[in-house]
């Protein structure tokens, strides 16, 4: 039950200086920082991780987003890492996502919107969707030598 989850501060969350109040929503959840590297990404290395949205309308405007500055990736670990991460990040669309959540809180754009401008929708973050994802996920961003193994408190409290 204990996931590893790869999770992008993308380049909207990146230049609004949202990364440290990001990463203490996690941190606070009690999750553990296994990895962490900014990576200003390639286009070719955008089309890896994006492979399931490389033909679709809003490709060249997702390709043009996660390539416009550095992202922070992470990977996080802890209890049932991949769902409950999904739930602290909130759906893709942050018009639609509840209050508390990540993508609610700090942003409130809308596919109606992007729609029209022909642009990508600005949520913030990246998580991966389930748990096969997030293996292919972590193993494409990073190396097996980046990834950390030590103990935190909650590891005392939590399980
Ligand atoms: P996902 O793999 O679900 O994280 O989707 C990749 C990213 O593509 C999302 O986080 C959004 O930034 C963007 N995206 C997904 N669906 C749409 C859409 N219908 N219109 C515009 N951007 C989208």
């Amino acid at each position: 039950m204990i996931e590893k989850t790869l999770v992008l501060l993308k380049p909207d969350a990146v230049q609004r200086g949202l990364m440290g109040r990001i990463i203490t929503r996690f941190e606070d959840a009690g999750f553990k920082m296994v990895g962490m590297k900014m990576v200003w990404v390639e286009k070719e290395f955008a089309k890896k991780h994006y492979s399931a949205h490389v033909e679709k309308s809003f490709y060249p405007g997702l390709e043009t987003m996660i390539t416009e500055g550095p992202v922070l990736a992470m990977v996080i670990e802890g209890l049932h890492a991949v769902e409950t991460v999904r739930k602290i990040v909130g759906p893709t669309e942050p018009k639609s996502a509840l209050p508390g959540t990540i993508r609610a809180d700090f942003a409130h754009h809308s596919y109606e919107y992007t729609d029209k401008q022909g642009k990508a929708i600005k949520n913030l973050i990246h998580a991966s969707g389930n748990i096969e994802e997030a293996k292919q996920e972590v193993a494409l961003w990073f190396k097996p030598e980046e990834l950390h193994s030590y103990k935190t408190v909650h590891e005392v409290h939590v399980f």
